[in-house]
């Protein structure tokens, strides 16, 4: 059941913010209502649905005009503000009514050359469908127990049971004229009506306030939740198939990364995966009936662009049977196209690249460009099994076929809301950061990110590598753990597999110096910095270069990868007292050759940075104050030692990491990040 959420003290705060003025009063409690709505992922989630409302507003001559406030797209409901939901000039609007036909691109043009404010976002796409409703404030959801509803086999009647006339029923039709139109036209035939249900779409409703419609919202989700889950509980369950024990996702997911690339053009990036291993997806997919429900459509149509309008049903999680799995379904989205560009006109192919893939026994995996599209699909692909559940248990889940689905996939408007610009240059690149708490892991991460990588931040426990990877942003994540430990390297990579489905990039940051002269050094100290500084670096060298290998199994060619050290100046010029950390780098830049040359025929690029005197744990203020007063210098000139004479900061040495990253015929190599230092240059 789906809970009233409004407050009416909440709702006189948001109304008293906005100021004297009725007109920004009402617009305020619309922004309340639409977060309410926003709020429930169940109701509406990552763009879908929209909300409006009707007001007076002035325009620059003080003249009062009659405006529609209506979702801009590309907002979402959850975190909307006022300036989400531009205004609109309502009576040019309405005028089009009188028009036999309109073009997507007039309407999109009529629609922006009516703004009041000509900087905002392109109002929706359903935005005639709430103009042309005659209701103050119009709601529109893709409310999950909606979706049931609108794909049943006999939605019509099942409405009818519900609702008798207060829903009126709309045929589908593709968003735009043509359906505002016909919404127009049902709400005329049944004015008692409270409410609309889009079939094969979802729902609105509407009132004279933002309260009335959101309550109607709730009242009318919940009736239809009713209804299905009382047919759901009169049919028998199909049986699950007997639940073995899950097969480990880090062990799967890099082989299936690997395998959805190989549809793709060689040298295109992995895409990123989440999976979703609940109960209910493992549920779902044991039912014998889940090939057959991999092979029925999306439960609403905005869902295409994120989902593609098939899982791909990958039963196999072998490498070689992932692959083949991938190409049948790229062949079919091929045919597909081919069927549907003779019929619809000549469109550029989208990449052939499922959006889900259901597993069963692990669960239902979201695939995305970037870890935040993977996310959302993921979300949406955990509703649309949710839905084909509730509606199969209520008489059947049949969306809409392969012309709808084309015609909307394909659609410029919808295309619009996915972004033209070009992919950042690390977008799905996945990226392993260890000592990722400390000054150059921080800044390396953050520089990754800002490439579009999704990141895994690594540091010890105790350390704030939480709030580091928070502070990136919530598609990227953290893994808490001492890398000395045995299996701990291979632990943090498989934190990478399971988390984004693999590793592309290793940052192998995580470091420390133990001092003492070498001659009177303890021996339990040397092996501490060992292993800290080489082992450490070798064991992270050998699990992602596993990563890698699963990777290439999956696509059936090499997938390449790379592993970067945070070498240090100390493994090739020694400092007093600084041995323990210098024999070890030195091992470690030798190790970094090693890898190079060994797994340069996997396309594995191997390089590494040397860094000197940059402020950090290793490098604290009293450091620098003791160094410089041995050298009567000040602290500042002491860290500005260099042919530059100019300090080196942590976000340098992330500059140097990126663009090892970015340099793509590149391997075996170091890169000095000093300021400038003769006796540290390596030739
Ligand atoms: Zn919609």
């Amino acid at each position: 059941m789906f809970e009233n959420l409004w407050r009416d003290e909440e709702a006189q705060g948001w109304a008293e913010g906005a100021g004297d003025d009725p007109a920004a009063r009402a617009l305020a409690l619309r922004v309340y209502s639409s977060r309410l709505i926003g709020s429930v992922p169940d109701l509406v989630m990552h763009g879908g649905g929209n909300t409006s409302i009707k007001l007076r507003a002035r325009d620059v001559f003080g003249d009062t005009v009659e405006v529609i406030h209506v979702k801009g797209s590309g907002a979402d409901l959850d975190t909307i503000t006022a300036a989400g939901l531009p205004a609109v000039r309502l009576e040019p609007l309405r005028r089009l009514r009188a028009l036999s036909a309109l073009s997507d691109e007039a309407m999109v043009n009529v629609q922006r050359a009516n703004l009041l404010d000509s900087t905002a976002p392109n109002p929706s796409v359903e935005t005639l469908l709430h103009a042309w409703l005659p209701d103050a404030v119009v709601d529109h959801t893709h409310a999950t127990p909606f979706l049931a509803l609108a794909n049943l086999p006999e939605a019509e009647a099942a409405c009818r049971e519900i609702f008798g006339d207060r829903l009126a029923v709309v045929p589908y039709i593709m968003p735009g004229f043509a359906l505002a139109r016909a919404a127009a036209e049902a709400r005329e035939q049944h004015p008692e009506a409270e409410g609309l249900l889009l079939l094969n779409h979802g729902h609105f409703t509407w009132g004279p306030d933002p309260r009335t419609s959101y309550d109607r919202v709730i009242a009318q989700t919940n009736a239809v939740a009713a209804w299905l889950s009382d047919r759901l509980r009169s049919r028998p369950r199909p049986p699950a198939r007997p639940a073995a024990p899950p097969p480990d996702p880090a062990a799967v997911l890099p082989a299936l990364r690997g395998a959805l690339a190989s549809a793709l053009p060689e040298g295109a990036a992995l895409p990123v995966l989440d999976l979703r291993a609940t109960d209910h997806a493992r549920a779902m997919l044991a039912r014998p009936d889940a090939p057959d429900l991999a092979r029925r459509g999306v439960a609403t149509p905005d869902h295409v662009i994120r989902t593609k309008r098939f899982p791909l049903w990958a039963p196999d999680p072998s490498p070689d049977a992932l692959r083949a799995g991938v190409a049948d379904w790229a062949a079919a989205y091929r045919e597909a196209f081919e069927r549907q560009t003779a019929r619809a006109g000549a469109r550029r192919a989208l990449p052939a690249m499922p959006g889900l893939v259901w597993l069963p026994g692990l669960g239902v995996v979201g695939v995305g460009g970037t870890a935040t599209a993977a996310r959302i699909a993921a979300d949406l692909g955990e509703q649309t099994l949710r839905v084909m559940e509730m509606g199969e248990g209520a008489g059947g889940f049949r969306p809409i076929g392969e012309a709808d689905t084309f015609d909307m996939e394909y659609w410029p408007l919808e295309q619009a809301k996915l972004g033209r610009a070009a992919p950042p240059p690390f977008a799905g690149r996945v990226v392993l950061v260890t000592g990722a708490a400390g000054a150059i892991g921080r800044a390396t991460a953050a520089a990754f990110a800002a490439g579009g990588a999704a990141l895994l931040l690594a540091d010890r426990e105790g350390t704030d590598v939480a709030g580091a990877a928070r502070a990136l942003g919530r598609d990227h994540a953290h893994w808490e753990g001492d890398l000395t430990a045995p299996g701990a390297a291979e632990a943090a990579v498989a934190a990478a597999r399971a988390r984004f489905g693999g590793l592309d990039i290793l940052v192998s940051n995580a470091g420390a110096a133990w001092q003492g002269e070498m001659a009177t050094l303890p021996e339990a100290d040397l092996r501490a910095s060992f292993e800290l500084n080489f082992f450490a670096h070798a064991a992270l060298a050998r699990a992602a270069a596993a990563a890698f290998r699963d990777q290439s199994a999956g696509l059936g060619r090499p997938a390449g990868g790379q592993i970067l050290f945070n070498v240090s100046k100390q493994a090739v010029n020694p400092g007093r007292a600084f041995g323990a950390y210098g024999t070890a780098k030195a091992a470690t830049f030798f190790l970094l050759r090693q890898l190079a040359l060994e797994l340069g025929p996997e396309r594995v690029r191997v390089n590494g940075v040397n860094a000197d005197r940059i402020r950090s744990g290793l490098v604290s203020d009293a450091f620098i104050a003791e160094r410089a007063a041995a050298r009567g210098v000040t602290p500042e000139a002491y860290m500005a030692g260099n042919l530059l004479g100019q300090e080196v900061e942590a976000r340098h040495v992330a500059q140097a990491f990126v663009a090892l990253a970015g340099a793509e015929r590149t391997t075996g190599h170091v890169m000095t990040v000093d300021g400038g230092n003769v006796e540290a240059q390596l030739r």
